[in-house]
Formats: structure tokens, C-alpha cells, sequence
């Protein structure tokens, strides 16, 4: 269960105002894409979400509940970048163990988590290898396991492919979508591509110099770059 409510979140960097005034619903289980000419606070607006940074004024509520002075941490949320930003020196398996060991888990709970998450993104026969022997796609999924394996309920996605070959972004789209139906969490998606966009999105919000030029589902919008 997830539920994200941003009021009129302002952001400015000095003088520059980035974000102008978003106000913005993510309904429960809903995925969301943010699109948009770059600049226009795509990144931004993630990063107040997820609370890496906050904001210069605005509320923002999950749950109903007002988390805009919180830290990453207590959001329930898993970020997913294009950098993979795996732990190099640990193999698959230490990767996607990692956090749920800092966090204390018992083994028997890790073991079936990493199992789990490996079986749905087709990792499993991958837990020995270190990131330098895995392909950008296998890197990648790598990192999304890494975020699967703490249950999130909300998964913020900065860009997650365009470091993949086209071929490589076509299956990663489509593993992406069989997630969002089998987990039950929100997704928030930043992308350049206009395909993602539209093939993944309950609702794609189109962002323009720092305000919402529109929203509304893919059929309803007609985008133009
Ligand atoms: P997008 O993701 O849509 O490409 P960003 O959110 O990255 O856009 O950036 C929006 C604007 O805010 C850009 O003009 C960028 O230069 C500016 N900006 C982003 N982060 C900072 C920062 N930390 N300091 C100053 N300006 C920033
Ligand atoms: P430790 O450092 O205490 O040995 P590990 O993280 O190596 O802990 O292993 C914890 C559990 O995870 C073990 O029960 C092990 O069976 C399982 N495990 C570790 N690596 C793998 C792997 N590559 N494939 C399947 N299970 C693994």
C-alpha cells in the first residue's frame, strides 16, 4: 500500500526555481512515468519523493501520513538508478543480501528473500558471479533484486535503462512490467523514452520548466517531445 500525495512542492537551488508549485497524486499500486525535455525537474522531483533532498516548501504525504522531514530511510521506498552502483567486490548474491544483513535479518529470511527475488529476475543461475562478469542487462537486474528484496512499497526508477542496448531496454521494459503486476507496490519512472513511457505507465506526467504541463493516461495524452 502506497498512496503519494505532493503539495505544491516548490524547490530552488539559490535564485533558480527548479520546481514551481507540483501538485501531484500516485495512487496505491499505480505506475507513474515522468516525462518531459531535460531540465524541466524530472530528477529533481524524484529526489524529493524518495528524500535524498528536501523541499524549499510543499508537503509531501505517503500513507496519509506526512513524511516531508523524513529520511530516505523511513519512506518504505527503493530507489533504482542507471548507475548500477552494485558492490563490486561482492558477488550477486552478497549484493542483494546486503542490506537485509546490515538490517539483522535472520538467514533463513535472507536465504528465501535473495531466492525469491533471484527467481523472478532470472538471476538465480547468476549468484556466484561478481558485477565485472555480468552483462549491463544482468547489472541491472541485479539492482532492481537489490531493492525487491526489501519489499518497498513505493520503487523510484531514475532512468533505469538508457545505459542498455536497444534490444537489452526492450526486454528489461517488459521484465519491468511483469514486477509492477506481481509485487504489489507503486512505481515512479523517469525516462527519456517516449515508448517506455507510454508502454509502462498507469498515468504519465509531463513536466514542463518545473510545473505539470499535463497528466493523465497514455491514450488521453498526446506527448510531443
Ligand atoms: P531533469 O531530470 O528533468 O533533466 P533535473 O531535475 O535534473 O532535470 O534538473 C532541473 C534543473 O535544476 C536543471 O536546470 C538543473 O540544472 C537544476 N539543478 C538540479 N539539481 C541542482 C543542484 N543541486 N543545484 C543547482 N541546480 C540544480
Ligand atoms: P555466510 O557469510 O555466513 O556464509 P552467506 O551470505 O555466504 O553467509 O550465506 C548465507 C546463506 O545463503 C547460506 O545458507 C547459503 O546457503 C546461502 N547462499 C549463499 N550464497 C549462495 C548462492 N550463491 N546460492 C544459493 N545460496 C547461497
Amino acid at each position: 500500500m502506497a498512496h503519494i500525495q505532493l503539495r505544491n512542492i516548490k524547490k530552488h537551488y539559490g535564485q533558480t526555481e527548479v520546481l514551481k508549485g507540483i501538485d501531484l497524486e500516485i495512487n496505491d499500486r499505480e505506475f507513474v512515468t515522468f516525462v518531459g525535455p531535460s531540465g524541466c525537474g524530472k530528477s529533481t522531483l524524484l529526489r524529493m519523493i524518495s528524500g535524498l533532498e528536501e523541499p524549499s516548501s510543499g508537503t509531501i504525504f505517503i500513507d496519509g501520513e506526512d513524511v516531508t522531514r523524513e529520511a530516505p530511510a523511513d519512506r518504505g521506498i527503493a530507489m533504482v538508478f542507471q548507475s548500477y552502483a552494485l558492490y563490486p567486490q561482492m558477488t550477486v548474491w552478497e549484493n542483494m543480501a546486503f542490506a537485509l544483513n546490515i538490517d539483522k535479518q535472520p538467514k533463513d529470511k535472507v536465504k528465501e528473500k535473495v531466492e525469491l527475488a533471484g527467481k523472478m529476475l532470472k538471476l538465480d543461475h547468476l549468484f556466484d558471479r561478481l558485477p565485472k562478469a555480468l552483462s549491463g542487462g544482468q547489472r541491472q537486474r541485479v539492482a532492481i533484486g537489490r531493492a525487491i528484496v526489501r519489499n518497498p512499497k513505493l520503487f523510484l526508477f531514475d532512468e533505469p535503462l538508457s545505459n542498455l542496448d536497444a534490444e537489452l531496454r526492450v526486454d528489461m521494459r517488459i521484465q519491468i512490467a511483469e514486477l509492477h503486476r506481481s509485487l504489489s507496490a507503486s512505481m515512479v519512472y523517469v525516462t527519456h523514452d517516449q515508448v517506455e513511457a507510454m508502454t509502462l505507465a498507469d498515468k504519465i506526467v509531463v513536466l514542463r520548466d518545473g510545473r505539470i504541463e499535463q497528466v493523465g493516461a497514455p491514450l488521453d495524452l498526446y506527448y510531443h517531445p
